[in-house]
């Protein structure tokens, strides 16, 4: 069998915890702070103590509706909270409050373009919890618990096994990154762990017709989305290779596993058979009354949805003629394609403003490592930098230390460009006078560009650079090539 050619198909399902940006946790009022002292925000709810009452955080719900429509969800009328036992230090309760049978979200998908061609991925669904605090193994010989991030609400997003292949799991990966943050319903830290990825993956092997498929592997909490194309990409060969070396390698013969990414090894490892549901025991959360979405709510979160990411993209290339990849910089983040919009809404010429929007703009931000939306640059005199270079009162290269002046000093860029004297000239008798002058001085570049074709757009070239030179730049780069052009053919006749 094994001398038969053999083709294999990697099936990858993923679940996504989302860690969703409420002021305060899924249960009770305590604030979620990232770098807050171990153990200060927390209460008797999120430490379990008895008898404590848990609330539903509304903002957490909205949030999670609002990304469940984001990825075509239907959104359930009625939903309920399940208790999830789980027993582990890091969660004194012993349960994790879930949503098992009566998700929130459900039957949705997410369409992502990977080389060219746009894949739709469903969505299985979507539900609301709450994450555990935080095992700290620094000192050494114990191991201390946190438990500040216990109770922050988690949107887990689960996908149908849709995907096929590493790059394909690290696109989808990013492009929800995107959307998450796009809708502002998470920061979206991979730093922070705002989003932790668990891939499912198996192999389907084809002999010669036959299909054998390798147990399914769920490699854990993954936090970069370099981790999951490599985790993905080592866990389809290992199981191949583990195939050929025994074909009872083989889902239903051989357990499910959960397996660790070692980032350093650039390997999984094994950690324990796979939990079936049942071992989780869930039922009803008996403190929690279920939800039900009125017409109302759903309303309120389907006016707040945006335009998604890929539509956005779409428009910008066709309304604004961006190319793909000038596209790609802009629309990648909402405050960027916001900023460069409301610009052309303040009457900047497109075709000018891409230009100096990704060479000028994001260039300086990249330059002072923030944002473009905080370079105390608005959107208004953005665009009537743009401007007075499609008017031609200033040049393109003065623009940029136009531009440069405009961090600093809140005026309108017109009184920067009279100030650092970069103002085209545009009287044709100072520019006359100038061409003249170069005329006069260069004899030898003049007679090239009359008598000498192979030389002839070279020497007019030469010219205008001396022209510029004489005005000190002021020269509408445009005007004095055209001035040069009438001269020497006035002085051919
Ligand atoms: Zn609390
Ligand atoms: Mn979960």
């Amino acid at each position: 069998m094994t001398d038969q050619a053999i083709t294999t198909r990697t099936i990858i399902g993923l679940e996504i915890h989302v860690q969703l940006r409420t002021a305060t946790k899924m249960f009770c009022g305590c604030p979620l702070k990232f770098d807050a002292p171990p153990n200060t925000c927390v209460c008797p709810v999120c430490l379990g103590h008895p008898g404590a009452l848990p609330v539903i955080n509304r903002q957490a719900l909205a949030y999670s509706m609002l990304t469940g429509l984001a990825l075509s969800c239907d959104i359930a009328r009625h939903t309920k909270w399940d208790r999830k036992s789980y027993y582990y230090p890091d969660m004194p309760k012993n349960y994790q409050i879930s949503q098992y049978d009566l998700p929130l979200c459900e039957h949705g998908h997410f369409e992502i373009s990977v080389e060219g061609d746009t894949r739709r991925i469903r969505i299985k669904r979507a539900h609301l919890e709450e994450d555990a605090g935080k095992n700290l193994h620094d000192v050494p010989g114990c191991t201390l618990v946190d438990l500040n991030r216990a109770g922050t609400p988690l949107l887990e997003i689960v996908t149908e096994p849709d995907l096929t292949s590493a790059e394909e799991a690290f696109v989808f990966c990013t492009e929800l990154q995107r959307l998450v943050t796009y809708l502002g319903v998470s920061e979206g830290s991979m730093q922070k762990g705002h989003m932790r990825f668990e891939p499912n993956v198996n192999v389907a092997i084809d002999v010669g017709g036959t299909e054998y498929r390798t147990p399914i592997v769920e490699i854990k909490n993954l936090n970069s989305f370099k981790s999951v194309r490599g985790a993905i990409a080592f866990e389809s060969q290992r199981q191949t290779a583990a195939w050929q070396e025994d074909h009872d390698y083989v889902l239903g013969k051989v357990p499910n596993e959960n397996r660790g990414w070692n980032d350093d090894r650039g390997v999984t490892e094994f950690q324990r058979p796979k939990e079936a549901a049942h071992d989780y025991r869930y039922f009803p959360d008996p403190d929690l009354v279920p939800v039900d979405v009125t017409d109302e709510m759903l309303a309120g979160v389907t006016a707040r949805l945006p335009e998604l990411p890929i539509a956005r993209r779409a428009r910008f290339m066709s309304e604004f003629g961006l190319s793909p990849k000038d596209t790609e910089i802009i629309v990648g983040h909402r405050g960027t394609a916001d900023l460069f919009e409301n610009a052309v809404k303040c009457g900047a010429p497109v075709d000018i403003l891409g230009k100096q929007f990704v060479n000028v703009w994001l260039k300086l931000a990249n330059d002072r490592n923030v944002p473009v939306t905080d370079l105390s640059v608005d959107a208004e005199r953005m665009a009537r930098l743009a401007s007075m270079v499609a008017d031609g009162s200033v040049s393109a290269t003065a623009a940029n230390r136009i531009a440069e002046a405009m961090l600093d000093r809140r005026d309108p860029p017109d009184l920067l460009a009279d100030e650092l004297g970069l103002v085209q000239v545009q009287d044709t008798g100072a520019m006359e006078a100038w061409v003249s002058e170069a005329f006069a001085a260069n004899e030898q570049a003049v007679r090239d560009a009359l008598t000498n074709p192979k030389k002839a757009k070279a020497s007019a070239g030469f010219l205008r650079g001396k022209v510029m030179r004489i005005s000190g730049g002021k020269a509408d780069p445009k005007l004095v090539g055209q001035l040069i052009e009438k001269r020497l053919s006035e002085l051919r006749e």
